[in-house]
């Protein structure tokens, strides 16, 4: 008889996932739900927690450990994030710093890129800003109008973004835009880090009924003179930079998404074990517990759907990534939407008080729905490439 096989996969976390997880989600009680959303009210980042999971290693355990990451993967730095929202914070810019921009910079920066920035989105000491939506393109990428003109060495950028997350908490904004091919002339992606004080770079808050530490931008970029070095990489991979970003930017989404469900289940059940209205706790009404068994399995099987293709990424299969982190994405979004919204059901009127801190989650969990790709264009793409059916825009 063979030995049993004890291969980790999507489905069995290690050891070493396993105490990552508890040691997070210590640190998240540590600071706990009250002390996020006061800073959030307050127009406040949450920068002890920030600098603190940072020093921990926390947020840079997917960059390379040559550059002061922790040389894991995407698989732990969206347990991470789920943790952090289990436990009341759910941090916004793992999702754009370490996961997209680090994800990019490491994968195709120059060797002085990689040295730059990595070290500090690493440790919490430095951030980055990811910027690709446009104003007049919103889900339709391929109408980005940003360009990027050569003078001289450098390079001239101009351009509308909308909706970036946390340019002020930022040393740098990875943004995407356009260069001219030199052959054909036709524009193609490309990718630049653009240092947040640079003559040129404007950028304007958008009033926001969220409750959240990152604040959302207007951006106008007028000429903004960068040199040649602020390109990432070269400038024939702009598209493959672009897609290499995209996957841990789902999954991470994903991760968000299911960190908050837990949190507002949690709250609920609580809740229902103990609120007596008649002879026995809400919790023992079917019409309570059932939609919260409900939300409870969706939630789990969206989280089986996110480890799935957070494996599928770290184990360098990008094609099979794309599909399973956009399925994630979506169904995170949507179970939890579901369960937030059940929870405020749950417990009642003090479903809409600060107190409970439920109401603050209902219009972070419709984020999940709306970014960094819909559900719309998530379900385009499922009856596009796993159905096989005709593109329908
Ligand atoms: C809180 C928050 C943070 C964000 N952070 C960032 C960030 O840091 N960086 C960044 O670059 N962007 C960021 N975004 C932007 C986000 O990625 C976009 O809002 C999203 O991609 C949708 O684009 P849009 O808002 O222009 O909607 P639109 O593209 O105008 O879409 C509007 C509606 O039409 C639907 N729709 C559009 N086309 C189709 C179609 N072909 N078929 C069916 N339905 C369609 C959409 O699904 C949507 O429901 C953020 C957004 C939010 C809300």
């Amino acid at each position: 008889m063979s030995a049993p096989r004890t291969t980790a996969g999507p489905l069995v976390e290690t050891p070493e996932q396993t105490a990552l997880r508890r040691a997070v989600a210590d640190l998240a009680a540590r600071y706990g739900q009250a002390y996020f959303q006061d800073k959030a009210r307050a127009g406040e980042p949450v920068t002890e927690l920030w600098a603190e999971a940072g020093k921990l290693g926390y947020l840079g355990v997917n960059l390379p450990a040559e550059y002061g990451g922790g040389g894991a993967g995407i698989t732990e730095l969206s347990i991470v994030l789920e943790e952090l929202g289990a436990g009341g914070c759910p941090l916004l810019m793992m999702v754009v710093s370490p996961a997209i921009c680090g994800t990019v910079i490491a994968r195709f920066g120059t060797e002085e890129q990689r040295r730059q920035w990595l070290p500090g989105l690493a440790d919490g000491s430095r951030k980055m800003a990811f910027g690709i939506t446009e104003p007049d393109a919103g889900s339709n990428s391929h109408r980005i109008g940003t360009v990027a003109r050569r003078d001289g060495e450098d390079w001239l950028l101009s351009g509308r973004k909308v909706f970036i997350s946390g340019i002020d908490q930022a040393d740098a904004v990875l943004f995407v835009g356009r260069t001219e091919d030199a052959r054909t002339g036709k524009l193609r992606p490309s990718l630049f880090v653009v240092p947040r004080d640079t003559p040129g770079f404007e950028y304007r808050a958008i009033p926001m009924e969220l409750v959240a530490p990152e604040k959302q931008y207007q951006v106008f970029l007028d000429d903004v003179r960068l040199p040649a070095e602020a390109l990432v990489g070269d400038e024939d991979a702009g598209l493959l930079q672009l897609f290499a970003g995209l996957n841990p930017e789902r999954i991470m989404t994903a991760a968000f998404s299911i960190g908050v469900a837990r949190r507002a289940l949690a709250t609920a059940v609580d809740y229902a074990r103990t609120r007596t209205v008649w002879d026995v706790p809400i919790g023992a009404h079917q019409g309570i517990a059932h939609p919260l068994a409900q939300c409870t399995i969706e939630v789990e099987l969206a989280r089986l759907m996110m480890q799935k293709a957070a494996h599928l990424y770290d184990a360098g299969d990008d094609l099979a990534a794309g599909e399973a982190a956009n399925m994630a994405k979506y169904a995170a979004g949507e179970a939890a939407c579901r369960a937030v919204d059940q929870a405020v059901q749950t417990l009642g009127g003090n479903g809409l008080t600060q107190e409970y801190g439920l109401a603050a989650l209902l219009t972070a969990t419709r984020v999940g729905r709306v970014a960094p790709v819909s559900r719309e264009m998530i379900l385009n793409y499922v009856a596009q490439h796993t159905l096989g059916l005709p593109r329908s825009y």
